[in-house]
């Protein structure tokens, strides 16, 4: 039986270069697989980049509106894997669709995301929320805070200070500089009393 597969993880802890490994690996094997993102994540334009080198250009790239399981029905029906980036911008609607095409097509589905927006305390992104729901296995990516201990939360910092409010997504060119930090939950609470 194919299945959805969730893996997640804070910033940092190599989804998208484990995404490459597995599209790596069927490919070594003479499969094909289906790489796919968000145009939310528009920072690389339609490319996968990692932070430590390897990269590669996506099969497409969706909005909102895209129906993904009459999409891969349609042009992506002989693939062995579907591979799914930044999958925390998928519509709860979007999260069913890869569900369904695991069902009815019998194409496995890995999807790669954060589990939680930055702000922590308002839902986060509805389309990690679903796959932890639905999918049918769920990994969690570790990575370390600056501590060493195990990173659980997605910090968003603006020129150096802890944010806890804006945008899911920041739109470069703004002067502050803004960046992603890995923590645990002792050190964020730290960083929190500084802003406070
Ligand atoms: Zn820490």
């Amino acid at each position: 039986m194919a299945k959805l597969y969730f893996r997640y993880g804070a910033m940092g802890c190599g989804k998208t270069m484990q995404l490459l490994q597995v599209a790596f690996n069927y490919e070594e094997r003479g499969h094909r697989v289906c790489v796919i993102k968000p145009q939310t994540d528009i920072k690389n334009g339609t490319k996968l980049l990692t932070r430590i080198g390897p990269e590669r250009e996506t099969d497409f790239c969706f909005d909102r509106e895209t129906n993904l399981y009459e999409e891969i029905r349609k042009n992506y029906a002989k693939v062995d894997c579907v591979l799914v980036d930044e999958a925390q911008f998928l519509t709860p609607t979007q999260a069913d669709q890869l569900m369904l095409i695991t069902v009815k097509l019998h194409i496995p589905v890995i999807a790669y995301g954060l589990r939680l927006n930055f702000r922590l305390n308002d839902g986060g992104f509805e389309g990690a929320t679903r796959l932890l729901q639905i999918a049918h296995n769920i990994e969690e990516l570790k990575t370390i805070c600056e501590c060493g201990h195990k990173a659980t939360i997605n910090a968003r910092f603006v020129d150096d200070k802890l944010a806890t409010s804006g945008p899911d997504v920041l739109i470069d060119g703004t002067d502050s500089k803004v960046e992603y930090r890995a923590l645990c939950p002792v050190c964020y609470e730290k960083h929190l009393e500084g802003v406070r």
